[in-house]
């Protein structure tokens, strides 16, 4: 999964469970506080009506007490509310409907407000919140305020819902935020490595040129610069490696080329006649030599794309005529591993201005490569055309390459291990890091489709004409 992905998870997990704890111990601590408050304004409510009765008796109103007590019994939850005085036998009660219910209870003990459950005569569960009237030093009897069980815990229910839908969208809201902050810390780091990663592809595909941008005072920022010292060292290990080889393979080429003459003079019998062991060592010798030969001319060849020096000389190339040709040297080879190779043109007529010797050395490299690796079956060189480019298809239906090394091919000295059962003469490693660097140097592509046991379709796509571009083998003017 990828940083960011992760990010959102992670964070979004983190979120939920901070909120789903806070959401539990606040919906306690609420649930508590509301109970307290509750309680405290019952309390308040018998006070009031407490002052009123002690009030009303002192001024021997009862209306005005009455009044008080209609008005208290309005409130929510209340199911009645009552004064009674057994020394007076005033009993006053709010809905007077209830007034059976006051009378039915029994004088309190309690010396101050206090409450008890009660069940009335029709079931109702209740609260009784009760205290005595004081005028003057003496117990004037009590009031009482009668609450609904039921009711109270409706009401506490609906306040408790009110807090939970606000809290809910407090959180909608903070995980919201937090996720807008996680996105904003996850392309705070990702950016920078994205740019290390892009980088390393660029130094991956050879381009030891490409440092990153990436100016920060933390770890990622460590990171960015000991990449760009690490490249910076490879260019330089890269340019050292180049003039060496260069160096080396012309110091070969020389004398290499001086025993080809000479073993060439010796073959055509020019110091006199040769015996049959002495034709065979000279046919030994003469073949290492070519091989030898052709191994130095591809080193320079590599050198040549990388140091970007290679030029190609734009020329109409008879495209036919050089894959016939190419078959037909091929043909023998071919026919003695029991393989059909053969030319196909998808289209009667194919132009393209290319460097012919370049031309001839990608589609080579290429059919030899097949021959090589199909052990039987058919190679087939396609020539044709593709949204207006020129195209270039060598199929074969041999070992194929797995997938995972399909991009690693082109890179040069790099070969695919081959199980026991096919011994195929390897190669340098060469041929297809070539193929890559002659195409691109024309401003094409090179593409490889396979898989193990599958066969293989390496197909070349070159424009028909060459575009006034600054793009020599594969890099930028300027460029290392
Ligand atoms: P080599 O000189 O070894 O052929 P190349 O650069 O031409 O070097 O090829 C690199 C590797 O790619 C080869 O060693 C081989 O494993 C694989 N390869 C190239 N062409 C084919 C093909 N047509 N079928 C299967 N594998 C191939």
């Amino acid at each position: 999964m990828k940083l960011t992905g992760r990010f959102f998870l992670t964070h979004g997990a983190l979120g939920v469970f901070t909120l789903a704890v806070s959401f539990v111990l606040m919906l306690g601590g609420s649930l508590v506080m509301l109970r307290r408050e509750a309680s405290r304004a019952q309390m308040q409510a018998l006070e009031t009506l407490g002052m009123s009765a002690r009030e009303a008796a002192l001024q021997r109103e009862d209306v005005a007490l009455l009044n008080f007590m209609r008005h208290s019994a309005s409130e929510p939850g209340v199911l009645y509310a009552a004064y009674r005085n057994p020394r007076s036998g005033v009993v006053l009660t709010a809905p007077q409907s209830f007034e059976g219910e006051a009378s039915a209870t029994g004088a309190p003990v309690v010396p101050g407000p206090a409450t008890r459950p009660r069940t009335l005569r029709n079931g109702t569960e209740a609260v009784e919140w009760i205290q005595p009237v004081q005028v003057e030093g003496l117990r004037n009897g009590w009031i009482s305020l009668v609450y609904s069980k039921t009711a109270l815990a409706r009401g506490l229910r609906d306040q408790l819902a009110r807090w939970t839908g606000l809290a809910v969208a407090a959180g909608a809201v903070a995980l919201l935020l937090g996720w807008g902050a996680a996105c904003a810390i996850a392309r705070h780091l990702v950016t920078p490595l994205k740019l290390i990663r892009d980088g390393t592809h660029l130094v991956r595909s050879g381009r030891l040129g490409s440092l990153v941008a990436v100016d920060r005072d933390d770890e990622i920022g460590d990171l960015a610069r000991d990449f760009n010292a690490m490249v910076l060292q490879l260019k330089e290990l890269d340019e050292m490696k180049r003039d060496f080889v260069a160096g080396v393979t012309h110091d070969l080429g020389t004398p290499l080329h001086a025993i080809r003459s000479a073993s060439n003079y010796l073959q055509a019998g020019d110091a006199g006649p040769l015996t049959d062991k002495q034709a065979e060592y000279l046919l030994m010798i003469s073949n290492s030599t070519q091989h030898l030969i052709s191994f130095i001319n591809n080193l320079l060849t590599v050198s040549r794309i990388e140091a970007a020096r290679l030029e190609p000389y734009f020329e109409p190339v008879d495209v036919m005529a050089h894959a016939s040709e190419l078959v037909a040297l091929y043909q023998a080879q071919a026919r003695e591993r029991g393989v059909d190779l053969k030319l196909v043109r998808k289209v009667p007529y194919v132009s393209l201005v290319a460097d012919v010797t370049m031309f001839r050395q990608i589609s080579m490299n290429l059919v030899s490569n097949a021959l090589k690796f199909t052990p039987s079956g058919s190679v087939e060189v396609v020539l044709g055309e593709e949204d207006g480019d020129f195209l270039l298809e060598v199929r074969d239906t041999g070992v194929g390459i797995p997938p995972e090394y399909q991009e690693l091919v082109f890179d040069k000295f790099y070969r695919v291990k081959q199980g026991k059962e096919f011994p195929f003469q390897q190669g340098s490693g060469l041929g297809l890091s070539i193929v890559k660097g002659l195409v691109e140097a024309h401003g094409g592509r090179v593409t490889v489709e396979s898989g193990a046991g599958k066969g293989s379709v390496f197909r070349v796509r070159l424009p028909k004409q060459p575009k006034p571009t600054q793009w020599y083998g594969g890099r930028k003017e300027g460029e290392a």
